[in-house]
């Protein structure tokens, strides 16, 4: 109805459901960090506990081989201290094997063991008193120890032995040592292979569960046992182009979570190098298998609190949204309770609670305050004419043409009571009162509904103005333009009277 202010209302708004939705979100936001947190940490136990279990399990296997590899180095001193005695060409061939393989018996999973004189020609062989021709100077351990004094333990990659024996096609590795003169010479190389069998029968001893594996594999990246098998003919084949096998290597022992090349499943990698041999155990437990529990748990939680948070969020909205009808309910109210019911502009207590405001307001920026008293004439006579629905609906015009003239937002059309109005011009000195003052009274004059009566409605319109100069107070202010809609009347009225 009109763009001057609307009566005052007051209200907070919008804070307490902002307050609410704070609230709320940081609630979620803390609860689901707290959780998170819970399961990150959960899962790093979880990692840390197979991690523990996988370090035994290779630390166990780390021993074994270890104690193996030491018999296997034992034969093979007994054998090279023995084939360096001078007595022992005296005695018969009997003898003679009987005194150079005596140690050999405690290896396990034993192969052939050979002396190899410095052309790689068999001197003696565990298994026939009288040694099978033959020359071994192509292997890989002959050529290791013949061109290097200090290769100490050799151990060799994966072969089959090419012969027509009944395990003959099964792998073997052999551990050798070379064989000086005392002078440090090349004297030829004492030979012991071992079934690799021997890491099944390990393995099989142990329970690491499914969808894990055990391994070990040589500096070279290539595998001499696995359980279970991942891929068909793996053993003595060469992984070392295999990022985790690559980094395996590289760091010798230690753990880390990766996705497997082979079985592409995750998995958590515990390696460690047995002694200063050329081995590495890992062992490679499936990620499905260790998180499984944790992941089942994390699903269950997840779960929870996402009901939870949804729940606590449902409720907020709820909350929210009858804040706000609360809100707009005392909203109403309030401008219900400001508000004159006949014209909708503001009432006599927003008028009282205005000017005093307007007033202070004026006194603390020196700037003039003006007051507009408007009276409408005759209109006891209008009212027995027309009716009292009539006559209020003239009062409902005549407030709508005062506002169409009132049009900064900080000023205010109030209705004083019966048919009197009061408008407050604020920064508006006497002269600008008196300009809009003039434009109210024509347009009221001018109104097309009123003319129809012999006796057109008409105001009279009293004017008081408060600057630094008048230094009157509020009641006089009042008073003054009282007086002057007065003398309005008295002159004549359809007038405008500014006070003196
Ligand atoms: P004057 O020119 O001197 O102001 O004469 P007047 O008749 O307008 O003044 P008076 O104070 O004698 O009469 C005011 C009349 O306004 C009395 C009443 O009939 C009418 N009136 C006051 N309030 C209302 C109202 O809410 N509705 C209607 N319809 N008439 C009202
Ligand atoms: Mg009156
Ligand atoms: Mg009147």
């Amino acid at each position: 109805m009109t763009a001057s202010r609307t009566p005052h209302v007051t209200g907070k708004t919008g804070r307490p459901e902002l307050m609410v939705i704070l609230g709320s979100s940081l609630t979620v936001i803390a609860i689901l960090s707290i959780v998170a947190f819970l399961l990150i940490r959960e899962h790093a136990n979880v990692r840390q506990a197979a991690t523990r279990s996988a370090t035994t399990i290779a630390q166990l296997i780390d021993a074994d081989v270890l104690r193996t590899v030491e018999l296997y180095d034992l034969t093979l001193q007994g054998l090279i201290a023995a084939a360096q005695r001078d007595d022992l060409k005296q005695v018969s061939p009997q003898i003679r094997h009987l005194l150079l393989f005596d140690r050999s018996t405690t290896a396990r999973f034993k192969g052939d063991i050979l002396l190899l004189d410095k052309q790689g020609e068999v001197l003696a062989d565990s298994s026939l008193i009288e040694p099978k021709p033959g020359n071994f100077a192509d292997r890989d351990y002959f050529l290791a120890h013949a061109s290097n004094r200090d290769t100490g333990m050799f151990i060799s990659r994966p072969f089959k032995p090419a012969c027509d024996c009944e395990d003959g096609d099964e792998w073997r590795i052999s551990f050798s040592q070379r064989i000086s003169s005392s002078t440090g010479e090349f004297m030829g190389v004492a030979v012991a292979s071992m079934r690799l069998a021997y890491f099944d029968q390990l393995f099989n001893s142990l329970d690491i569960g499914t969808g894990s594996t055990l391994n070990i594999i040589n500096d070279d990246g290539i595998l001499l046992a696995q359980k279970p098998y991942l891929i068909n003919d793996s053993i003595g084949k060469s992984f070392a182009n295999r990022p985790n096998v690559i980094r395996i290597l590289r760091e010798g022992n230690g753990s880390f979570e990766s996705v497997s090349s082979i079985s592409h499943q995750q998995r958590l990698y515990t390696f460690s190098r047995v002694g200063n041999l050329p081995l590495t155990v890992i062992v490679a437990l499936s990620g499905n298998e260790v998180f499984a529990a944790w992941e089942r748990t994390a699903i269950v939680i997840s779960g929870v609190t996402g009901v939870l948070c949804m729940g606590l969020l449902w409720l907020t909205w709820l909350l929210c949204r009858e804040l706000r009808l609360r809100h707009n309910a005392e909203q109403e109210l309030a401008q219900l309770a400001a508000t004159d019911a006949l014209t909708g502009v503001a009432n006599r207590r927003t008028l009282d609670q205005t000017l005093r405001h307007e007033w202070f307001r004026a006194q603390r920026s020196g700037k003039p305050l003006s007051v507009l008293m408007i009276d409408a004439d005759h209109f006891k006579a209008f009212n027995d004419r027309h009716g009292h629905q009539g006559g209020d609906d003239a009062l409902r015009a005549l407030a709508k043409v005062i506002c169409a003239n009132v049009r900064r937002p900080t000023d205010l059309v109030a209705r004083y009571g019966g048919e009197e109005f009061s408008v407050i011009l604020a920064e508006t000195d006497q002269e600008g009162a008196r300009q809009i003052a003039e434009h109210i009274r024509k347009a009221v004059e001018q109104l097309p509904f009123m003319v129809v009566g012999e006796m057109p409605i008409t105001v009279s319109i009293g004017i008081a103005t408060w600057t630094t100069a008048t230094e009157t107070g509020l009641e006089s202010l009042l008073f003054a333009a009282d007086k002057a809609l007065y003398q309005a009347k008295e002159s004549g009225r359809n007038r405008v009277v500014t006070a003196d």
